[in-house]
C-alpha cells in the first residue's frame, strides 16, 4: 500500500476511536491526506422543515468524487465504528432526511460546479444533454443551458434544490404527465456506493444501481454526476389560470388536460382556494390582476366560508419554429373545459420566469421573516379512485386546525410515465392517472405555537394513516416520505420492500448512507 494512503488510513482509525469515546465533535478541521474533515456547523445539522436539527461529528466538503470514495472506503473497511454519513444537497427536506446525528455530511455543492451541454450534433443518438455535477442546483442548469438554446424537460415547482436531492425522490411538477419525473429523465449517473466504489451507471450498464439510485432516498450511493436529458427550450409561455367551485369539474379538466390533449399543452397543476387570503398569495407570481375574479369567488361583506379550485395550465411558445397563435390554442383547449367564461385569466411570460416562479413568494417570504420557519408539510399520492375521499378527508381535518399558511396543491400524473425499476413508489392501484397532493403549510411563529405545531403534526400523521388504511378506499402512498419504524417502511415499499432491501445490501452493506432517512440501522 502506498505510505501516504497508509498513513491516512492509520489518522482515520484514530479519528473513528475519537468518535466512539464521550466527546464526538470534532474541534479544528482534521486533516487525513486528502480527506479534510470540519468541525461541523449550524446549516449541517438544519434543513427547510425546521423540525430536526441532527448535529453531525464533522462535515466533508470535497473536491472530487475521489475524497467521497476515500472516506466511504475508510467507513467500510473499519470495523468497529458506527458513523454514518449524509450527503446534503440544498438542505430542503422536511424530516431531516438529510442529517447524520453524529455522523458525516457531505456538502454536496462543495464538488466544482460542473455543467457540459452536449447538443443534439454531438449528443448520444442525436440527443441534446447535460453532464452536471451531483450538487448544482437546477436554476443553474436552467441558467446555463437556456445559452445554448436548450432545456431540461422535467421540473420541480422550485428551482433552487439539487440534482442528487430531487434524484433521489422523484422530481415532480406541472410538466410531470407529459415527460414523467425527473428520475425519468436521465440517462447516466457517476454514483459513490456506500462501500466507496465509484461507478458509472446507465439503464445499459449497472442498471441495477442506476434505478436504485433514482427515488432512492440516498440509500445506496451518492450521485456525483447526472446526465439529464435536454430539448428545445421555448421562448414564452401562455400561463392560464381558471376557477371552479365543484372539485369533480376540476379534475374531469385536469385530467382532459392530461390525458387527452396531452400534445396541446405543456403543464397541467393546480390548487385549492382556501379563503380569499389563499387566493391573493398564491397570486404572487402571477402577474395578472384579481380585481376581475377575487369580488366573484369572494364577495365584499359574504361571510360563506365555500372554497374553490384554480386549475393552472401553461402552453410553451416555440415560435422560433413556426409562429402559432397562443391565444388560439388557449381558446381551442378552453372551449372543451367546464369552467365559466368569466373565471379565466391568462399571462405571457418568459420561459425562465415562468419556472422561477416560486423563487417571487420566497423573496416575498423572506422579507416577511417567514421562510425560515418550521413547515409541517405532507405529500401524498392519491389514485384517481380515491381523489375525492382523500379531498374530503384533507378538508375535514384541516378545518380543525386554528389557521392554515400556505398552499395545497392538487393535480394528476400518469404512472405510465415512471419506470418501475426504479426505487420511487406509487400507488398500487391499476389505474393511470394519480394525484398529486401537496399540503404545504408553514407554521408562522407569532400565530403558530410549539403546541400548535404539534397539532399540525398530528394532523398530518392522522391523515397519512387514513389515507394510507388498506380499508379506507384512498390507498394513497407518501410522496417524499417520512416514517420512523421498519413495518411503516415496510408498508409503504409494499412489494417493493424486498427488492430495496436487497438493494440495500448490495450498495450499501453497512447501511452508512442517508441514516436521516430512518430506514436501516448501521451495521458494524
Ligand atoms: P436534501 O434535502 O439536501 O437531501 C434529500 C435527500 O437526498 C437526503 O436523504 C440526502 O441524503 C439525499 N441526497 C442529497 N444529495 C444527494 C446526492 N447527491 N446523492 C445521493 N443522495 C443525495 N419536490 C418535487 O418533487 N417537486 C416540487 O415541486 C418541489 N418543490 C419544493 C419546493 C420547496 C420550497 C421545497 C423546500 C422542496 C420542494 N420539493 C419539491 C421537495 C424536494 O424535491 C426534496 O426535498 C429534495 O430532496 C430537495 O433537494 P435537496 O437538494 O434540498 O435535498
Amino acid at each position: 500500500m502506498e505510505f501516504a494512503l497508509f498513513c491516512t488510513r492509520v489518522n482515520f482509525l484514530v479519528f473513528l476511536l475519537a468518535l466512539s469515546s464521550p466527546c464526538k465533535f470534532i474541534q479544528s478541521p482534521m486533516d487525513f491526506g486528502p480527506l479534510k474533515l470540519l468541525q461541523a456547523t449550524n446549516s449541517a445539522s438544519l434543513d427547510f422543515g425546521r423540525l430536526y436539527s441532527n448535529t453531525p461529528s464533522a462535515v466533508l466538503r470535497p473536491q472530487s468524487p475521489e475524497e467521497i470514495s476515500l472516506l466511504l472506503s475508510l467507513l467500510s473497511a473499519s470495523s468497529f465504528s458506527k458513523v454514518t454519513v449524509a450527503a446534503k444537497g440544498a438542505g430542503h427536506s422536511i424530516n431531516g432526511q438529510a442529517q447524520a446525528l453524529n455522523g458525516i455530511v457531505i456538502e454536496m455543492d462543495s464538488l466544482p460546479s460542473s455543467i457540459k451541454i452536449h447538443t443534439s450534433v454531438d449528443g448520444e443518438f442525436g440527443l441534446s444533454f447535460a453532464d452536471v455535477s451531483g450538487g448544482t442546483l437546477w436554476v443553474e442548469l436552467l441558467t446555463e443551458t437556456l445559452k445554448f438554446g436548450l432545456t431540461p424537460r422535467s421540473w420541480t415547482d422550485y428551482l433552487y434544490l439539487s440534482i442528487g436531492g430531487t434524484l433521489s425522490n422523484g422530481g415532480i411538477s406541472g410538466q410531470t404527465f407529459k415527460y414523467g419525473p425527473q428520475i425519468s429523465n436521465v440517462i447516466q449517473l457517476d454514483v459513490v456506493t456506500g462501500s466507496g466504489e465509484l461507478v458509472t451507471c446507465s439503464p445499459s450498464k449497472s442498471s441495477d444501481l442506476f434505478f436504485a439510485v433514482l427515488g432512492g432516498l440516498g440509500q445506496f450511493g451518492i450521485i456525483t454526476s447526472a446526465r439529464i436529458l435536454l430539448q428545445e427550450a421555448p421562448h414564452k409561455v401562455k400561463w392560464v389560470r381558471a376557477f371552479y367551485d365543484d372539485f369533480e369539474d376540476f379534475i374531469k379538466d385536469q385530467e382532459l388536460l392530461v390525458v387527452s390533449m396531452r400534445d396541446k399543452v405543456d403543464y397541467v397543476e393546480g390548487f385549492i382556494v382556501l379563503n380569499e387570503g389563499s387566493l391573493h398569495s398564491s397570486s404572487l407570481a402571477f402577474p395578472a390582476s384579481l380585481s376581475s375574479i377575487a369580488p366573484q369567488l369572494f364577495p365584499q361583506g359574504s361571510t360563506s366560508h365555500k372554497h374553490y379550485y384554480c386549475l393552472e395550465f401553461a402552453i410553451y411558445d416555440h415560435s422560433h419554429k413556426e409562429a402559432i397563435n397562443l391565444d388560439q390554442v388557449v381558446d381551442e383547449i378552453s372551449r372543451k373545459m367546464k369552467f365559466k367564461p368569466s373565471l379565466v385569466h391568462s399571462v405571457e411570460v418568459a420561459y425562465f420566469d415562468f419556472l422561477n416562479r416560486v423563487n417571487v413568494e420566497e423573496v416575498n417570504l423572506r422579507r416577511r421573516n417567514l421562510w425560515d420557519v418550521a413547515h409541517p408539510w405532507l405529500n401524498m399520492f392519491v389514485p384517481k379512485t380515491g381523489i375525492s375521499k382523500f379531498r374530503d378527508l384533507m378538508l375535514q381535518t384541516i378545518s380543525a386546525s386554528p389557521t392554515f399558511e400556505g398552499p395545497i396543491l392538487l393535480y394528476p400524473i400518469l404512472k405510465d410515465k415512471w419506470n418501475s425499476r426504479t426505487s420511487a413508489v406509487l400507488p398500487d392501484s391499476e389505474e393511470n392517472v394519480v394525484y398529486i397532493v401537496g399540503m404545504l403549510r408553514s407554521a408562522n411563529p407569532s400565530t403558530c405555537s410549539q403546541q400548535c405545531l404539534e397539532f399540525l403534526l398530528h394532523q398530518n400523521r392522522e391523515i397519512v394513516k387514513t389515507a394510507t388504511h388498506p380499508e379506507m378506499g384512498i390507498a394513497g402512498k407518501q410522496y417524499l416520505p417520512h416514517y420512523t419504524q421498519e413495518e411503516q417502511w415496510r408498508a409503504h415499499f409494499g412489494g417493493k420492500w424486498q427488492r430495496f432491501m436487497a438493494r440495500k445490501s448490495d450498495f450499501d452493506p453497512l447501511n452508512i448512507l442517508s441514516p436521516g432517512q430512518a430506514i436501516f440501522k448501521r451495521k458494524y
